[in-house]
């Protein structure tokens, strides 16, 4: 049943246009995945909620966008060419490997009961080589967070902008991690996006932020549509915690996958649990590392109290694509309608792909179509809307609530006449007769 549900969700957003399997007309390269049409909406519409509730809407954070490419003594620094390992065994029967944590028994392959090898650590950055030449003065890593690009450029926000503390650097961008066993569909890649918060505080808030940090985080998720029963919080133990790390509490969505996972993965605490987004105290660990491998002062000064001290930082860290796929399978519903089953993704208005589609009843008539496309061309100034005339209208509303279209609008041969259309609300399936030229303020107060 619970497969089922994931098989569905994978089932529609290829039907679709939200996710296709990346190359796959080559037949596919494995774990990666390609948005579609709605796929990127969806995927757009949640960085910019993103965006607005933590750098828009705030005074204290700033953003950023820095280079993916970074300088070879970065990782150095941070602990990644050190610590960035994961452990993982080979099976010397079938080949496969598999990560450490998550083998019940550490001898005995899951898949074929084949020999294991010794669990070996597995670095998971991705290496190339920067410029023509392939040696390894040239190597170069791809950046495993986002994180480390807002540390480096501490000293030069504080040189442009003279932020006082507490204050935050805010980023969306893309991080690779050659991890061992990708997979779930979108839910672990080697190629995904993060959106990563670094707030900087003084060392004796940092306990107090944390707690703030993660109220915050946990509700930007309700307020978007998540259904509480399937958030929580998670505190990480202290053999868990990154060697950065003096405490981390994970925001996890209750996933269908893990529940039915085999053997005990260490994803899989309390079946179907696992991390959306990672709320850490990274304490001081990030500036005074990269101030000793650069040898630049990247401490910061309190003019009130004439003191030097580096600050701590609080790091909410998620992923988009993980959050795209939680609102998507919380999203998925289906209701008995009559004799049949409506398939409709619930979106909340903020996320929905599509907020309004234009539909004409009768495709056949030039002037009804004219109507449609010239009301579809006004309303496509305000709000991603979608015109379509390619089916009947009960094929067509069930095309739109599938991808979570909030309203249509009908013009029929009614329409001609009396200058009204229909406008259906997807969550109510209420119909309303509305006038063409009231119809912009309608939606207003609707979408807004
Ligand atoms: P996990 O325990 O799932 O490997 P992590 O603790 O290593 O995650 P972080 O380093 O805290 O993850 O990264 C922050 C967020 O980035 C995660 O909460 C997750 O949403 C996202 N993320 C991390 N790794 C991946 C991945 N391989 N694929 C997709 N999203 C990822």
């Amino acid at each position: 049943m619970v497969e089922n549900l994931m098989d569905k969700i994978v089932s529609l957003c290829k039907r679709r246009g939200f996710i296709f399997q990346g190359s796959e007309i080559y037949g596919g390269l494995a774990n990666t995945w390609d948005y579609g049409p709605y796929g990127v909406e969806l995927k757009n519409n949640l960085k910019k909620a993103w965006w607005k509730a933590n750098v828009q809407e705030r005074n204290d954070i700033l953003g950023m966008d820095c280079a993916i490419l970074m300088h070879p003594k970065v990782w150095e620094a941070s602990g990644h060419v050190h610590n960035f390992f994961d452990l993982k065994s080979d099976c010397k029967n079938c080949k496969k490997r598999f990560k450490s944590a998550d083998l019940k028994d550490p001898t005995k392959c899951p898949e074929c009961s084949g020999q294991l090898t010794e669990a070996r650590p597995f670095n998971l950055m991705f290496k190339t080589y920067q410029g023509p030449v392939e040696e390894t003065g040239n190597e170069i890593h791809l950046r495993p967070e986002t994180a480390q690009g807002m540390f480096v450029n501490f000293l030069n926000i504080l040189d442009a902008r003279h932020p006082k503390l507490p204050f935050g650097l805010a980023q969306i961008g893309k991080s690779f991690r050659n991890e061992i066993t990708p997979g779930n569909f979108t839910f672990r890649t080697r190629e995904f996006e993060q959106m990563e918060i670094e707030y900087f505080v003084n060392p004796q808030d940092a306990d107090q932020a944390l707690s703030e940090w993660i109220q915050s985080r946990f509700n930007w998720y309700l307020n978007l549509g998540i259904k509480s029963e399937n958030l929580r919080k998670r505190q990480h133990g202290k053999d868990e915690l990154a060697h950065y790390a003096h405490a981390c509490m994970d925001i996890e969505y209750r996933f269908p996958f893990f529940a039915t996972n085999h053997g005990e993965s260490a994803e899989n605490r309390g079946g179907g649990w696992a991390e959306l987004e990672g709320v850490a105290n990274r304490s001081d660990f990030d500036l005074k590392q990269h101030a000793q491998y650069s040898g630049k002062d990247l401490q910061y000064f309190d003019d009130l109290k004439k003191e030097k001290f580096y600050p701590y930082i609080i790091e909410p860290s998620g992923g988009v694509d993980r959050a795209v796929l939680a609102f998507l399978i919380d999203a998925y519903q289906e209701e008995k309608v009559k004799d049949d089953t409506r398939v409709v993704l619930k979106l909340n208005k903020e996320l929905a792909p599509v907020k309004v589609a234009i539909l004409p009843l009768l495709r056949n008539r030039p002037e009804i179509v004219e109507l449609a496309k010239n009301i579809s061309r006004d309303l496509k100034k305000s709000w991603m809307a979608v015109y379509d005339d390619t089916g009947s209208i009960g094929k067509l509303y069930r095309r739109q609530d599938e991808v979570g279209t909030l309203y249509c609008v009908t013009v029929d041969v009614q329409t001609l006449e009396d200058k009204q259309v229909t406008v259906r609300s997807r969550d109510t399936m209420l119909q309303e007769r509305i006038n063409i030229e009231g119809l912009k303020s309608y939606l207003i107060e609707k979408l807004t």
